[in-house]
């Protein structure tokens, strides 16, 4: 090691005995719930981007992109991924999914890649390198010397379109030759970046709440233990799924985006989330259905209780008091 850089060493001891994949979950609720805690003007999404990307991956000064192999990674790891990256204000926008299982050279096996997350390469210099230089100074190096040739800052079209496509059709599977020609027919998959102009940024909340429709399992939390969903809701013709409405399990308020998080989202059918209005139902239905949200899913009640001030004793009377 060269005179005059220092190295850190962090041991971490498994009392406990957990799984590596346990292990990063458990980081993974922690960062989700301080995430809902940053002041507003925080460089979240810059932080985010020196987490992924400052220790791997490349440049590709032709693509004006910075790529990162995603090494065989698990449907947790990429789900966990996701959530961080839906918490950002605007990183997905910067961002841009490579299938490269489905590239020509792979099917053909010439080159075996790995999927491939890019960030655009100006965005990351500007951003990132340069607030940070000191963490990766062989990286900040080439990218300082090659600084007239990053290209320009762009955004890029429905990366999480992409990832949900990933996560549904590639991830984890063996694919046939004819599997990969279908989905490359799905995707109209071409090698073209399509660019978004700046002032089309989408919402966060809708981005939020499109991924939980699509993922989340067609159940409502409320009463799918109770009644068939096929006479509380309809089938929609777009793609032969019922129609679920999604909540936040604490209510969603205008001046604060601080519960717009995935795991304070969950799927209701419309009578269900119709009857969380304040006094629309009698309060045992609201609080029977509040309690079957938080019992759902374990991320759920872990952020409802990250979220609760002190006073409350039972995370159904916060979300009860707090329903608009
Ligand atoms: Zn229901």
């Amino acid at each position: 090691m060269p005179v005059g850089q220092s190295m850190v060493v962090s041991t971490i001891i498994n009392e406990n005995n957990i799984t590596l994949d346990d292990f990063l979950n458990l980081v993974y609720e922690r960062i989700i719930v301080s995430i809902s805690k940053l002041p507003e003007n925080y460089p979240l999404d810059e932080e985010i981007a020196l987490a992924m990307f400052i220790l791997r991956g490349s440049a590709d000064f032709n693509r004006s992109l910075y790529a990162l192999d995603l090494r065989n990674p698990t449907l947790r790891y990429v789900d966990n991924i996701f959530k961080i990256l839906l918490s950002s204000k605007n990183l997905m926008e910067r961002l841009n999914l490579n299938f490269r299982e489905l590239q020509p050279q792979h099917v053909a096996g010439e080159r075996e890649r790995n999927t491939q997350i890019r960030i655009n390469l100006k965005w990351f210099y500007d951003n990132v390198i340069c607030r940070y230089p000191d963490i990766n100074k062989y990286k900040t190096d080439i990218l300082r010397i090659n600084r007239r040739n990053l290209g320009e800052v762009h955004a890029y079209h429905m990366f999480e379109d992409r990832l949900i496509f990933y996560k549904q059709k590639i991830l984890g599977r063996d694919l046939s030759d004819n599997e990969i020609r279908a989905l490359r027919r799905d995707l109209e998959f071409s090698e073209n970046i399509e660019y978004v102009p700046e002032n089309k940024f989408n919402i966060r909340n809708q981005k939020i709440v499109a991924f939980a429709r699509e993922m989340f399992e067609d159940k409502c939390v409320g009463c799918g233990d109770i009644y068939d969903i096929a006479d509380r809701s309809f089938v929609m013709p777009r793609n032969n799924r019922y129609y679920f409405e999604v909540n936040h399990v604490i209510a969603y308020a205008s001046d604060s985006d601080a519960v717009d998080v995935l795991d304070n989202l969950v799927k209701l059918c419309p009578v269900c989330h119709r009857a969380l209005t304040p006094h629309r139902a009698y309060p045992d239905l609201q609080r029977r259905i509040i309690s079957n949200m938080l019992d759902s899913r374990p991320e759920v009640c872990n952020f409802v209780h990250s979220m609760m001030p002190a006073h409350y004793k039972s995370p159904v009377d916060y979300v009860f008091d707090n329903l608009k």
